[in-house]
């Protein structure tokens, strides 16, 4: 974390959507790219060349493969462009005379687009000698863009159109920014997001794989990730004992009809994995068996078992539930989008009086656990239904109240909050949170949700104080949403450098020669006894080479052991936060180790 703190005043970096200036900008720079392609390699045709998030690409069809050479070429010619200060204007045209223009010119692509474009036609006019079909919106000139404030960063194939069975074209990515310190700032930031890329870290220090005969997004959990992956199991189910949970376990695969019970078959079934059905009669008749893509019609099983009495409620059911989803694998990366995850799930049946409490209880463990986790900045999201859309189910009075009383607890803890419209489950409204990581990139980490429509699905009842039989209401919750994901962000979030408390191996014994061997192994013998992740390096490298390994592997302590400290039963300690910290006796750092444990600090 020391990282962030160290960091200079922050320079914030709005996404285009959040810009109309920028909006503007990215719009303009991509054309005069297109200008200045064009003005080099006359052979190139154009297509389209539309704004993203942090930039802008234009996508052309060329004889030759863009260089970097090119590139260079290419906003060099931008940079003369932009110093020429053209203006930039509209003209409106008919169909017919926008049809002659493009044929003049040859640009068979212009005339693709043309066909699906609404009237009015607009060109836009760069000065008097280069113009594209488009709509806007643009700067007046283009000494607006600041060529210190834009780059071109790299080319990529793509097809027409997105279709494999079109022109393959040559896509320019660049990005563009008011001034140069945001684009410096904004370079640093994409280099940063390298540097702390989880794919490339979770490698280097051992925490998971991927393996082409297993599949993709499928992870594979290494020693050191699993014993990372029950840290954070072990810390939760600690939390959840005090809060009164009470622990399940239930199966991987279920038959077709719990889901179409639930209303995930129906509204979700596209994400799921297929139905594995005995024969084809079975197929067409949608009998089998599914992997679940989610945990809560099994807890409702559990509920469902007996009849409930009111001095039951709220019951907490808990579990670490693997579930399966079927992402399209062009949407696989590294551990923030698998196929296979375990959710930190949670399903509290409650009464509808004690709804509030619970709510709020369940959004208090989630702050503890993103205080433990030393995530500080996040915001509530509000993910209530679009009521134009037909994705959900229930009646609008159950979605009310359910959407109530999450406003109600936002409002009682003064969080800091904001609307989602179109963000709910199918089946209820959640309370989602944001985290917003060092690069100020955002990911959604735990939710809440409140659930009047499944208990109505599945006919849960208790009995009442007043002995009728009532219907409670559900909360679903996961403070870490799925484990693996929160790994990435985690490992991404620290840059590799775990709190000492979750770090897979906390120490490491250094011993300066052969002889202190020994006691470096017994010295990490009774660490692991006192349930301290202690190692002794036994390469038999010298010490220079032990530190530059154990800092690679960014271990948090390491304790280096001449002849003196066997002498004194002590350790010569360096922390990767705090650099040197002299001798101390073994006994004193297995105590701050264990407190560190204990209360998830420093050393
Ligand atoms: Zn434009
Ligand atoms: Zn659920």
């Amino acid at each position: 974390m020391s990282a962030i703190e160290s960091q200079p005043e922050k320079i914030h970096l709005p996404k285009t959507s959040e810009s109309e200036q920028l909006k503007k900008i990215r719009h303009t720079a991509s054309h005069v790219m297109a200008m200045a392609v064009q003005k080099l390699f006359p052979k190139a045709q154009v297509t389209i060349g539309p704004f993203i998030e942090n930039g802008f690409y234009y996508d052309f069809d060329s004889p030759e493969p863009f260089t970097e050479k090119d590139l260079k070429a290419i906003k060099k010619e931008m940079a003369k462009i932009m110093r020429r200060k053209l203006p930039i204007s509209r003209e409106e045209v008919s169909r017919e005379e926008a049809d002659r223009r493009i044929r003049s010119i040859n640009e068979p692509y212009k005339l693709e687009i043309l066909e699906g474009l609404q009237e009015p036609i607009t060109l836009y006019h760069l000065g008097e000698e280069w113009w594209d079909l488009c709509a806007g919106p643009h700067v007046e000139t283009t000494a607006e863009l600041n060529p210190d404030a834009i780059a071109l960063e790299s080319v990529a194939g793509a097809y027409w159109r997105g279709d494999e069975t079109k022109a393959q074209l040559q896509r320019i990515y660049g990005t563009a920014w008011e001034t140069p310190e945001q684009l410096a700032e904004y370079q640093r930031r994409k280099e940063e997001a390298l540097r702390r890329d989880h794919r490339k870290l979770g490698k280097e220090l051992g925490l998971f794989i991927f393996a082409d005969p297993v599949g993709p997004g499928l992870p594979l959990w290494t020693p050191k990730g699993t014993i990372l992956r029950s840290l954070l199991e072990d810390f939760l189910k600690k939390e959840q004992v005090k809060r009164g949970y009470l622990p399940v376990v239930t199966p991987h695969i279920a038959r077709v009809d719990l889901f179409k019970l639930s209303g995930h078959w129906q509204k979700y079934k596209e994400d799921m994995f297929p139905l594995m059905a005995d024969d084809d009669g079975d197929r067409a008749q949608e009998q089998g068996f599914v992997m679940k893509p989610m945990n809560c019609p099994f807890h409702i099983q559990i509920y469902k078992s007996e009849l409930r009495s009111y001095r039951e409620l709220p019951m907490r059911l808990a579990e670490f539930g693997t579930v399966y989803r079927y992402e399209q694998s062009g949407e696989l990366g590294g551990l923030t989008r698998v196929r296979g995850f375990t959710v930190d799930d949670s399903h509290l049946f409650v009464t509808p009086e004690q709804l509030d409490a619970e709510f709020l209880s369940v959004v208090d463990l989630i702050l503890e656990v993103f205080k433990s986790l030393q995530l500080k900045n996040f915001r509530a999201r509000l993910s209530f239904r679009d009521p134009t859309s037909d994705k959900y189910i229930g009646s609008d009075d159950a979605w009310e109240k359910a959407e109530g009383a999450i406003r109600r607890a936002v409002e009682t803890l003064g969080m800091d909050h904001f609307e989602g419209i179109g963000e709910a489950a199918f089946y209820g409204p959640k309370l989602d949170f944001i985290f917003q990581d060092a690069l100020e990139r955002e990911w959604q980490l735990g939710t809440v949700q409140v659930d009047y429509n499944l208990p109505e699905r599945f006919e849960l009842e208790y009995v009442a104080e007043d002995g009728t039989r009532k219907r409670p209401v559900m909360i679903h919750r996961a403070p870490f949403g799925s484990l693996e994901r929160l790994i990435g962000i985690l490992i991404e979030e620290y840059a590799g450098d775990f709190p000492l408390w979750l770090a897979p191996i906390q120490v490491r014994l250094l011993a300066v020669g052969e002889e202190q061997l020994p006691f470096a192994k017994q010295v990490a013998l009774e660490m692991q006894l006192l349930g301290i992740r202690a190692e002794a390096d036994t390469s038999g490298d010298r010490l220079g080479k032990l530190i530059r390994n154990a800092e690679k592997s960014k271990i948090p302590v390491m304790a280096v052991i001449g002849a003196k400290e066997v002498e004194a039963n002590a350790l010569s300690i360096r922390t990767r936060a705090a650099g040197e910290l002299g001798v101390l006796p073994v006994a004193e750092v297995c105590d701050r180790l264990n407190s560190a444990n204990q209360n998830h600090g420093n050393f």
